[in-house]
């Protein structure tokens, strides 16, 4: 486990890793962008590094089409492939990333992708559903909250048409009919899941469309998005004209040298952890935030009425006026945000503004709620970031049936807690950052405890 908000969790690891004689080690990241901030740790200790990506940015077909399943269904008769076992492997002196693998790629004419599974480094740093090939002595999964989050993804409801018209062209009438029903369910239900619609046999006829279509741009891209969705047990809700997919987590399978670290901890998380698994925790409990909870709001389904939101309106005005010209960033889910955008200064910017002031309101589980830094003096949490009522109760049947103990809080409580921190986190970077935290929502009140780890709890003054 590791220090909360920007410690130095990477060069400890890192330094043990080395003086244990564990390497090579795998180093699992959920975005590539922390990569080249392990790479600059590495760079200290005289660790080579390999930044390796998926096919997505790594393949080098020219064709504008899905490349993972291009890939899977023709990588035999692509030319980079066969070439990968005719070109002398690169040898990393300190630092490689698949940039540079690209570049090279393109005039010695190699798969970058397949030729980052045979290239040595001390450390190795992808994606953690990228494939593993190779041999590690130590695999690192670094910020593993992230595996506690079902993975969402967004696809354009209207590409159903798209692949209605494809199904009713190439494939038997029966199968017509089985989209057909899952297309009535999700327009009307707008929350189903898709081993109630779609079985293996289904999916194997849409994958051999795929097989068919491979070479098309556009309908390989639509197919290929929409297989990615359909894999595991992926619940689907309707939200604003796109449907999002939630896909449930899958038990954390580790190996004998796993590390996981990560500053976004709950108790009540140790319970899905592997038996074997050894718990260490840095208390940093002098460098808390303080925060508050206010009582009398809620964002809760039924009780969010047109009276609850003027009474977060006046909650925000108030706190505008207070605060005079402090940056006071809120982070909320859209059904929330919608009712208050006309009171913000900048509502999900194309890019954070360095010197922006006043009231900046962000999505919740939106691309800015990990990852980045946005100082500010107050940050205020809208309403509980729960997932939709129909998909936690989706998702904790579907966790009850995989048998793991207390499926509410997997779908429920522990993603709330996570991207609750996960916010707060955003402007507080660095411990010298101390915004002040309004929890706007009377049900913290019972998260208290959980919460008191990473904030004094209490009253204060804006
Ligand atoms: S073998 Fe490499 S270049 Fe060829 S399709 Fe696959 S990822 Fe792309």
């Amino acid at each position: 486990m590791r220090p909360d908000f920007g410690g130095s969790h990477t060069i400890v690891s890192l330094k043990a890793l080395k003086d244990s004689g564990r390497l090579p080690v795998l180093w699992l990241v959920r975005s590539l962008k922390l990569a080249y901030h392990i790479a600059s740790e590495c760079f200290k200790l005289d660790l080579s590094v390999l930044i390796s990506a998926g096919r997505d940015r790594a393949c080098i077909v020219e064709k504008n089409v899905d490349r993972d399943f291009y890939c899977k269904y023709r990588r035999f008769q692509c030319p980079f492939f066969r070439n990968v076992f005719k070109t002398r492997i690169p040898k990393i002196n300190i630092f490689m990333d698949y940039n540079m693998l690209v570049e090279g790629a393109r005039s010695e004419g190699f798969c970058p992708y397949y030729m980052e599974d045979l290239v040595d480094a001390d450390i190795t740093v992808q994606n953690y559903f990228r494939a593993r090939r190779k041999y590690f002595k130590a695999i690192v999964i670094d910020e593993v909250h992230n595996i506690f989050m079902p993975r969402e993804i967004g696809f354009p409801f209207d590409d159903l048409n798209t692949i209605h018209t494809i199904i009713n062209l190439n494939l038997d009438k029966s199968v017509g009919r089985i989209f057909e029903r899952f297309l009535r369910a999700i327009r009307y239900s707008k929350t189903i899941v898709v081993e109630e619609y779609f079985d293996s046999i289904f999916l194997d006829e849409l994958k051999g469309l795929m097989y068919q279509y491979v070479e098309d741009k556009r309908v390989s891209r639509i197919l290929g998005r929409f297989l990615r969705l359909m894999q595991y047990n992926t619940v689907l809700n309707i939200e604003r004209e796109r449907i999002i997919g939630y896909k449930p987590l899958l038990p954390i399978q580790t190996f004998p040298q796993t590390i996981m670290l990560t500053g976004t901890w709950f108790n009540t998380m140790d319970k899905f952890l592997p038996s074997s698994f050894e718990k260490i925790s840095v208390d940093f409990s002098n460098d808390k935030p303080e925060a508050m909870i206010l009582e009398d709001l809620t964002t809760r389904y039924n009780d969010f009425d047109y009276k609850m939101i003027e009474e977060y309106r006046k909650f925000i005005v108030q706190m505008k006026l207070k605060a005079r010209d402090k940056r006071i960033l809120i982070f909320g889910s859209e059904r929330v945000l919608q009712y208050f955008i006309n009171l913000a200064d900048l509502y999900e910017p194309t890019q954070i503004p360095k010197n922006w002031r006043g009231i900046m309101m962000l999505k919740a589980r939106g691309r800015y709620a990990e990852g980045v830094d946005i100082p500010a003096d107050i940050v205020v949490i809208l309403g509980c970031p729960f997932l939709p009522p129909e998909v936690i109760s989706r998702l904790s049947k579907i966790y009850s049936r995989m048998g793991f103990e207390d499926s509410w809080s997997l779908a429920a409580t522990i993603p709330m807690l996570i991207t609750t921190l996960q916010c707060i986190g955003r402007a507080r970077r660095d411990p010298k950052q101390r915004p002040k935290i309004i929890l706007a929502d009377e049900r913290y009140g019972k998260y208290v405890d959980e919460l008191s780890n990473y904030l004094y709890i209490g009253e204060i003054d804006v």
